[in-house]
């Protein structure tokens, strides 16, 4: 029967199914990317634990377990649109703002201000980093922050290391809370992001992080972090916190997210060591 329908078969529908598939396997890579190191993860291996339970039950003749399970489905189906509807709101996000669940997002910085926009924040962070100053200072690129900035004192004036560190010095009025670059401008200082909830973010890391890490899972801004523990600079990008970074690292990395053609800024190797925080969970 099987073999009889493959025959009448042309070319174009081998074609289509293979494309089909293809498409299929695509679209289930990147939404297994897109919960990885998520609350979803742990909800779906329940969910996989559940159906080989209905699956044996059935079959074994469980008829009451199985009953009861046939009834379930429906309400858990409705269940977990609400349990997942962070994942599904980033997920939704994240197609909106230019299909970067299918590949990478271009920026909106202009090439003129990226070699500018790099050198000034890479040498506000390694003065914050030499004098442990709390620095929080967010880069926007495709997805507009303008919520974000809303919550900030508006400023507007170009991306310099003098501003930004005056921004952060401690026990002034614009120190708390993040400085948020749009262009080659400052736009806003003292803005309030949403905080990560991430549970497999190390618990050594406070609000500073934790927001750092948040805005770039609702965005695709990148966030630099200096740390007024310790010194460390960081970044997130896409939910993931890379720690421990150098000069040179930190401006390899921005130079890479933020560089559209690459004869405008040498681009550079790939950062080698940084640890990672956040997504993977490796704590
Ligand atoms: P550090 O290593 O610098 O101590 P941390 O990750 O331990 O950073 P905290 O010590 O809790 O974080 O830092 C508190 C500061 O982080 C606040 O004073 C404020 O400037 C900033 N901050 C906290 N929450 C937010 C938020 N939701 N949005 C923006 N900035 C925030
Ligand atoms: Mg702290």
């Amino acid at each position: 029967m099987l073999f009889s329908a493959l025959a009448n078969w042309s070319v174009w529908n081998y074609i289509a199914a293979v494309i089909d598939i293809a498409v299929l396997a695509f679209v289930i890579y990147k939404l297994l990317l897109l919960i990885r190191g998520t609350r979803a993860v742990q909800l779906i291996k329940g969910l996989v634990v559940l159906v080989i339970v209905a699956f044996i039950s059935r079959n074994i003749g469980l008829y009451a377990m199985d009953w009861i399970l046939s009834k379930v489905w429906t309400v858990l189906l409705i269940g977990l649109v609400i349990i997942f509807q962070p994942e599904l709101r980033r997920a939704l996000e994240r197609i909106g703002r230019g299909g970067s669940i299918f590949g990478k997002n271009r920026n909106s910085l202009t090439n003129t201000d990226i070699a500018h926009v790099i050198d000034e924040t890479v040498a506000a962070a390694v003065a914050g980093a030499k004098t442990k100053t709390g620095m929080l200072i967010l880069i926007e690129r495709n997805t507009g922050l303008q919520d974000y900035i809303d919550t900030g004192i508006a400023i507007d004036a170009k991306v310099t290391h003098e501003l930004l560190c005056n921004i952060f010095v401690p026990n002034t009025p614009l120190h708390d809370g993040a400085c948020i670059i749009r262009g080659d401008r400052i736009v806003a200082a003292a803005c309030f992001l949403p905080l990560s909830d991430n549970p497999y973010i190390s618990l050594s890391l406070g609000t500073r992080h934790r927001s750092a890490i948040g805005i770039t899972e609702v965005s695709d801004a990148l966030s630099i972090v200096v740390s007024e523990e310790n010194g460390v600079i960081s970044v997130a990008n896409g939910g993931k916190l890379i720690r421990h970074l150098d000069e040179k690292q930190l401006r390899e990395l921005l130079s890479r997210e933020l560089t559209r053609d690459t004869d405008a800024v040498n681009r550079p190797k790939k950062a080698e060591h940084p640890g990672e925080e956040g997504g993977r969970g490796n704590d």
